[in-house]
Order: C-alpha cells, then structure tokens, then sequence
C-alpha cells in the first residue's frame, strides 16, 4: 500500500468514527482505498445525504485533531468471533446486536491467516492494515458523494450506503486534486462534443456512453475510417470484420464486463424483461423518425 493509500484507508476508519458518533447503530462492511480517495459501505436506517456530510466532517476533525494512534491488534480467531457477536467491530463500545457484516467477514477469514484488529481513540475495526501512524497524518480530507452498493457486490445482499470522500497529505494537495478536477469538467468532451454540434446523447432513448452521431461529427468519424483504414492498408494490414454482439464471455476476456457493466454495458437478457425490452423497441422507434429528415 502506497503512503497515500495509507491515509486515504485511514481516513475511512475515521469516517466510520465519525458516524458512529452521530448514528451508534450504523452497521459497517468494507472501507478500502480507491484510485480518487476512500469509501465505506454501511447499512443506517437513516439515508445519508451530502446535506449531512459537513456535521460528519466535523467529527472527523476532532478525530484528526486528538491525532490518536492507529494501534495494531493481533486476535485470535475466537475473539474476534466473540467481540464481533457482542457488536464491538467496527464500534466505539459493546451494542446489543451484532456488527453482522463484520461477523461474516471474520467467518470468511482463511484459517492460517492472522487476524488484526485496528483502535483510534474509542473505534475498533477489524482491519488487516496497514494504517498511518496516527489520525493528524491525514492531513486533508473531504466527503464527496454517496451511491449504493450490495454488500460483496451481490444484488443477493443487503443494499448499504457507500459514503466516498478524498484524502491527501495536506491542503495544497487537495486543493490541486480538485481544481484539476474542475479543469477536467471544463474539457469534458461530452460538454464540448454537444457545443460544437457534434453528438447528442440521449440517456433516456440510447443510453450513457452511446453517441448519436449528428451530421457534423459524422464527417469526422468517417474521415477518421478512412484514415484508419489507409493506414492500416500502407502497414499491410488486412481487415476483418466481427459481430457488435458476442456471448458474455467474449466481454468477460475483453475486460468490459467486469469495469463497464454498471455504467455502460450491462449483459443482455434475452429471454427475461421481455416487455421491458418492448417498450425500448418502441422508444427507439419513435427516436428513429425523430432523427429522420422530414420532406
Ligand atoms: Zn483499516
């Protein structure tokens, strides 16, 4: 784990402090670092919003302020199971009920492997690390937004709210990540791309990701066919052509499937939703003598 990942994890152990401050009966899942920052999945009867994210960072001030230690705990896999019963993981103190999702994961622990638990100040995690020395080295963070999330990724489980934030070594660091961020908005091609009138993008008929390609951007892509292909031909290359749609495998080795299935190519169902799918046959229909010249 990188120095970075270190407090980027570390400051999820301190979210999740912080909103057992305000809401003790929240139930935790996994809290790992990501590419942008950090997350931590939890089941709260109460919904979370970015309306309540400035109370939430508060908390997590106090806890970066009193810059307590991260402190490793080897356990044995009996105590973990007893505390985890007695809802002491993930926790600032002993609940009445179980820290279940907690509970699972120590029962999915491999036998030979050691398991750790992880203090700052009054929380407790079962966490393998590794952590930043003490919670002041988290030296900026910021919650960004909430999404939803099955519990092990199975539409199966529990749907938990998954709170995202960022964390850096100190100030100007973020203050970079999110200027850079605002520049990047600013170059956004599907901003550009519509401005200059040369797609459209329509999530309600086609889909996010999907470009209808406008008369203008047409004569792009097919100038950039023909470059492709003159290349290619000046190279030595012979083309071949493959069918848009394939089985679920063929994505699965490509590497689409596991990275674009939430956000843009979700498996086809073939015999299931039918009626589901009528109904987009019929919207696309419509779009089609939308998008049709009249007269
Ligand atoms: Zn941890």
């Amino acid at each position: 784990m990188t120095e970075l990942e270190r407090i980027r994890h570390s400051a999820a152990h301190v979210l999740a402090t912080a909103i057992l401050k305000i809401w003790p009966e929240a139930q935790f899942a996994a809290g790992p670092p990501v590419e942008t920052g950090f997350y931590y999945d939890l089941e709260l009867p109460h919904r979370i919003s970015p309306e309540d994210f400035a109370r939430i960072e508060e908390e997590m001030k106090r806890e970066v302020k009193a810059n307590h230690v991260f402190e490793r705990v080897e356990i044995s896999r009996s105590d973990a199971l007893a505390m985890a019963e007695r809802g002491e993981l993930a926790s600032l103190a002993t609940r009445g009920i179980p820290s279940k999702f907690k509970l699972d994961i120590v029962q999915n622990i491999p036998e030979d492997e050691v398991i750790t638990l992880y203090r700052n100040g009054e929380f407790t995690d079962l966490c393998a690390g590794p952590h930043v020395l003490r919670t002041g080295n988290i030296g900026a963070f910021k919650l960004t937004h909430v999404a939803s999330a099955y519990y092990k990724g199975d539409e199966r489980n529990p749907q938990l709210q998954r709170i995202y934030g960022t964390a850096f070594k100190n100030k100007t660091a973020m203050e970079e990540y999110f200027t850079m961020l605002e520049e990047a908005k600013k170059r956004d091609h599907r901003k550009i791309g519509a401005e200059m009138g040369l797609y459209a993008i329509d999530s309600e008929f086609v889909g996010p990701g999907m470009p209808l390609w406008l008369p203008k951007g047409t004569v792009l892509v097919e100038e950039l066919e023909k470059l492709a292909k003159e290349s290619e031909f000046a190279g030595g290359y012979v083309r071949v052509r493959s069918p848009h749609l394939a089985k679920e495998k063929m994505y699965k080795t490509s590497g689409h499937l596991p990275y674009y299935a939430e956000s843009m190519f979700p498996p086809m169902e073939m015999d299931e939703h039918r009626e589901e799918r009528a109904k987009i046959q019929g919207r696309m229909a419509e779009l089609e003598r939308l998008l049709t010249p009249q007269g």
